[in-house]
């Protein structure tokens, strides 16, 4: 097959399109390991610079936590470097099934299944309970991989208004002739850092007798008194029927994620789900990994705790130096600037100052809500926050948008 210049140049032309839109995805390489305080490089020429970190899903500063890379080490000793198999041939060591159960008992739940990542989890984990007599009705902000296994499953899908539960009811009493309902949500959403209702859904979900799915992605290990996730904090542990969850964000950072709930659940994604059929499983140094996480985090919650206070810390700040950001509590924290050139020169500016923090604008978030989305951890002292407020009101002022309101900066930017 011939890769001819007609082939090429179809491509080249989408891609400088992108580029001509701002729609382009340039890579930064960090050569250092990941936490709070690491060294980029821009691929466009400029130098190696130490940056302060506030964008990476490292919430508990385990990515290169020593106890964690002594204990992958000792697993790459013990169980060597990876499986050639997938798991039911053979490709299912110890670790993987003592893993499976420490997951278990973390999440409060009845059984485990691992993925190679949360993405084949969510890829998998619908089909292989649903059929097409059944519904998903999923909040209309899910996670791009969520989408992707529902496109892959035959049952019907519907959705309903981001944590709209008025909604949510109306679309469960219009499907209560189907076999199954699935009511489908994220934990804490990853955008706006904003908490699913849980507790409401859970009600709404007993009363229309339907199952509740949540992937907690972005939660596990932190979220809630003991770390447990969303259902901890808004008080429906064990009513949850599935959770999918990552192994690449608090609990680690390496790679990755699971189904857990319903014993007969996890069992039919054992049997049927085919990135768990047809995909190596997490390789053993990352096991030993997440294992030796999930035993520092079982043992003390001086690290959610510490990410806590970090956190209020750093809302506060924002606010006080009259910056606008999306109100919650978790460590998500958007500064919103609602234009999306702004949020890319406000970005350019930190750097600047050594700290590293990205622009999000459409497609990625709606149109004229333009942000940098901040995420605190763990691994960040006051100083590291200190610093990195410091340049906020520094670019915050050579902007002028500090201490107004969303108007008055769309007034001044446009959307
Ligand atoms: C990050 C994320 C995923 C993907 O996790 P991987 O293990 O990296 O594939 C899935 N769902 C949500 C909500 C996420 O935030």
């Amino acid at each position: 097959m011939a890769y001819t210049e007609k082939t090429r140049g179809i491509y080249s032309e989408i891609l400088t399109g992108l580029k001509e839109a701002g729609l382009f995805k340039q890579e930064r390489y960090i050569h250092s390991s990941q936490s709070a305080d690491i060294e980029v490089e821009f691929p466009t020429g400029a130098n190696l610079k130490k940056v302060i970190n506030i964008c990476a899903n490292n919430y508990l500063g385990m990515s290169s936590h020593p106890e964690v890379v002594k204990a992958a080490h000792a697993g790459l000793d013990s169980h060597g470097y990876g499986m050639s198999s997938v798991r039911f041939i053979c490709g299912t060591q110890d670790i993987h099934r003592t893993l499976e159960n420490m997951v278990t008992r973390f999440l409060g739940t009845e059984d485990t299944i691992l993925f190679p990542s949360c993405m084949d989890a969510n890829a998998g984990v619908f089909e292989a309970i649903l059929t097409k007599d059944d519904v998903m009705i999923s909040d209309r902000l899910v996670h791009a991989s969520i989408i992707d296994g529902i496109r892959l499953c035959s049952a019907m899908h519907d959705t309903f208004k981001h944590s709209d539960m008025e909604h949510l009811e109306e679309k469960l009493q219009l499907h209560n002739d189907k076999r199954l309902k699935m009511v489908i949500t994220d934990g804490v959403f990853s955008m706006d850092g904003d908490t699913a209702r849980l507790d409401k859904m859970a009600a709404l979900c007993e009363k229309y007798d339907a199952l509740l799915f949540m992937d907690d992605s972005h939660a596990s290990g932190f979220i809630g008194k003991t770390g447990r996730g969303t259902h901890e904090k808004c008080g429906v542990m064990g009513q949850l029927d599935i959770i999918t969850t990552t192994f690449g964000k608090g609990l680690g950072g390496a790679s990755g994620g699971c189904v857990s709930g319903r014993r007969e659940l996890v069992e039919m994604c054992r049997q049927k789900a085919r990135p768990y059929l047809f995909s190596n499983t997490i390789a053993p140094p990352v096991v030993a990994g997440v294992i030796k996480v999930l035993e520092i985090l079982s043992a003390s919650t001086d690290r959610r705790d510490k990410l806590e206070r970090n956190t209020e810390f750093w809302r506060k700040g924002l606010t006080d130096a009259g910056l606008i950001i999306k109100e919650g509590d978790t460590p998500i924290v958007p500064v919103m600037l609602f234009n999306a050139k702004l949020s890319q020169n406000v970005s350019h500016d930190l750097y600047e100052e050594g700290i590293y923090a990205i622009g999000f604008f459409f497609p990625v978030v709606p149109q004229g809500q333009a942000r940098i989305r901040t995420q605190i951890s763990a691994g960040h002292e006051i100083h590291h926050l200190e610093k990195a407020l410091e340049a906020f009101k520094k670019v915050g002022k050579k902007y002028d948008i500090l201490g107004k309101t969303k108007a008055e900066i769309i007034e001044m930017y446009g959307m």
